[in-house]
């Protein structure tokens, strides 16, 4: 039995040994004890380490810290929002497949295994192997054999789709980085295709996608907290057609393709005045800031016109 005394006494080298040898959950109980020991909770890079060690986990969204990221990883307990697997995906790794998926987009490549498939029905191993691109066909024998293996690489990136998948991480339905994952993981995978698929005409088109997404999910979640806000009689608002908006929600967050032009002209009559008694919030027309309405507009076009507060009452 070590006491709380003799611990406070230990040279912060030998506490941070002691931090690793212990389990999240034990170590902020004792950080939280004395002012001494919490010394080793205020160490940032002790969770990544200790994040590693204990998950194999090496990333994380930049925004986050590792603690933060440790306790995502900690709460994670069916495995389904972070694989760690992920992790062993490293820059060199990363520049190599970049290279063979421009080789399989110019019709270089084939299935390393049947030699007969082609782009795009190609699955690419996100490890160091030899043999790297494999066909659906080939695909299940493939994962047979690195499992017997007691591979710890399991990330491999499907061609058609451009979606990442995990082996491994036989929990998973959905591919990585999808909407219910975690934000680290959704950032990481992010980064992969941007880096493997950034040379490539299609790689560039699905980068922009990726980003334009995330741009627009940021700003429809700051607009709905705008509106949801206690000054929301002082902002200004606009009205947009409730289902076009239901067709842009599942394009942020469904994965759908983006959803055209906003369809306003359904919320006027044909002489352009509003329809008497619309009913808002989502049955007819849906309620958005105007700074959310003008960047839309802008970005989708309009089929209609702009209805601001004012015409919805006339
Ligand atoms: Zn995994
Ligand atoms: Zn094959």
């Amino acid at each position: 039995m070590i006491y709380k005394s003799q611990l406070e006494s230990l040279s912060l080298e030998v506490l941070l040994f002691i931090a690793r040898q212990l389990d999240y959950l034990s170590l902020v109980r004792l950080a939280a004890t004395s002012k001494r020991l919490s010394c080793l909770t205020e160490d940032d890079m002790l969770f990544k380490e200790l994040l590693f060690l204990d998950y194999g986990v090496s990333y994380k969204a930049p925004d986050e810290t590792w603690r933060k990221q440790y306790e995502n990883k900690w709460s994670d307990t069916s495995g389904r929002r972070i694989c760690p697997h992920l992790s062993n995906v490293t820059d060199d790794i990363l520049l190599e497949k970049a290279e063979t998926f421009k080789a399989a987009q110019e019709n270089k490549v084939y299935c390393s295994r049947c030699s007969m498939s082609q782009f795009p029905n190609l699955f690419l191993i996100m490890e160091k192997v030899e043999n790297d691109v494999v066909c659906r066909r080939c695909l299940k024998e493939y994962i047979d054999e690195r499992q017997a293996q007691k591979s710890n690489h399991g990330v491999y990136l499907d061609m058609n789709t451009l979606k990442l998948r995990c082996f491994l991480c036989s929990m998973r339905r959905t591919s990585l980085g999808d909407f219910g994952s975690d934000r680290s993981e959704q950032y990481k995978c992010e980064e992969i295709l941007e880096v493997v698929l950034a040379g490539t005409e299609r790689g560039k088109e699905r980068v922009d996608l990726i980003l334009k997404r995330k741009r627009e999910k940021a700003m429809y979640v700051g607009q709905q907290e705008e509106l949801a806000s206690a000054d929301f009689k002082n902002l200004a608002y606009n009205l947009i057609d409730a289902h076009w908006m239901g067709s842009f929600h599942l394009f942020i967050y469904g994965e759908y393709p983006s959803p055209g032009r906003i369809t306003n002209r359904s919320l006027t009559k044909r002489n352009g005045s509003v329809i008497p008694g619309l009913k808002l919030y989502g049955e007819d027309a849906a309620l958005v800031t105007r700074t959310f309405w003008n960047y839309l507009a802008e970005e989708y076009g309009v089929e209609g016109k702009s209805i601001t507060e004012g015409e919805k009452i006339r």
